[in-house]
């Protein structure tokens, strides 16, 4: 039988009600976790390595490489066909993205979650477990970079988003829909993501920043970013690239400092394209000045800028990593 590795690092699906304080608290290790579903022991030989037991709100950027190389060094081993990595749903797309964009194997590594804490009525982490083990072990999983699984559905890493605060089907693909679904006696997958990246930095790049343009948005944050130690920044900015002139002149002092400015959307599906020629487009700023994100959210395309910047400093060449 094939062996599947959980990787544990905490989220919902590892907490409990606290009475002392009214909430849920971490409370469940991963062992407590695979325990609770006998029915593992029928799809493969699971093996729990306990990262940590925190909120995902608590995971950072190095702690998601960290666990992309954890999750590497595993998927070395012959008998593994694939990792688990339980994760709170909040910050689980960002650690999926960045395990997908850093990671060297092909083998499945799929990222899990609960919405309802194991002490909840009608608990979804158990089945949320299965499901992704079993994705884990499913060769059709192979060579579709890093998947999440939750609600029965396997989303591609670069297209997830959560969407609903409380929902057990919280994760959707705006514009894109689930690459396949989990039914009890099989996995199916029907879609295979294409343009897969792969990024191996040293070490991630920090002090790199993430803004998002509102209506009447003045330039003071940029301002502030322009003082700072800061090495890169991603704007979420209208529709297909606009923003408030001031946001646009913000972006000009920062890249005046040598920053490198990505930009992205804010609106859950598509690209930013040079559309509009009006003052306030992404094509009234110089081309030269400012690398469009491409699909992914500006959390992802954050995350993308600080392996990208451990590579390479040069615009020229980070956009090669955005404009594809
Ligand atoms: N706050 C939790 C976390 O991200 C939410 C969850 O796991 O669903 O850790």
């Amino acid at each position: 039988m094939k062996t599947v590795v959980v990787i544990a690092t905490g989220g919902t699906i590892a907490m409990k009600y606290d009475e002392a304080t009214g909430g849920l608290v971490p409370a469940v290790s991963g062992d407590d976790l695979v325990s609770a579903v006998p029915a593992l022991k029928d799809v493969a030989n699971v093996e729990v390595v306990e990262y940590s037991n925190v909120p995902s709100g608590h995971i950072t950027p190095k702690m998601m490489l960290e666990i992309s190389r954890l999750a590497d060094k595993h998927c070395e081993r012959e008998e593994v066909a694939g990792v688990v990595i339980t994760h709170g749903t909040d910050t689980q797309e960002e650690t999926c993205y960045l395990v997908g964009l850093t990671c060297k194997t092909d083998k499945p590594i799929v990222t899990t979650g609960a919405m309802r804490g194991a002490s909840a009525t009608g608990p979804d982490g158990a089945a949320n477990i299965l499901a992704a083990v079993m994705t884990a072990a499913c060769p059709d999983a192979v060579g579709k970079g890093a998947l999440l699984v939750l609600n029965d559905e396997i989303h591609a890493a670069a297209e997830v988003t959560k969407t609903h605060s409380t929902s057990c089907s919280t994760f959707a693909s705006p514009g894109w829909g689930p690459i396949g679904h989990i039914y009890s006696d099989r996995v199916v997958i029907r879609r295979q993501p294409l343009n897969l990246q792969r990024i191996h930095p040293e070490a991630l790049c920090e002090d790199v920043y993430l803004l998002k343009a509102y209506a009447g948005m003045d330039a003071y944050l940029f301002e502030c970013l322009a003082e700072k130690p800061c090495k890169g920044l991603v704007v979420e900015v209208f529709g297909c690239g606009n923003m408030p002139l001031p946001v646009k002149a913000g972006i000009e002092l920062v890249r005046s400092k040598g920053i490198p400015v990505i930009l992205s959307s804010r609106v859950h599906a598509g690209r930013v394209v040079k559309e509009y020629s009006y003052d306030g487009s992404a094509a009234s700023l110089n081309p030269a000045d400012i690398i469009m994100a491409g699909e992914i959210t500006g959390q992802k395309a954050r995350l993308k800028l600080m392996a990208a910047l451990g590579i390479t400093q040069d615009v020229a060449e980070l956009r090669k990593y955005f404009d594809n």
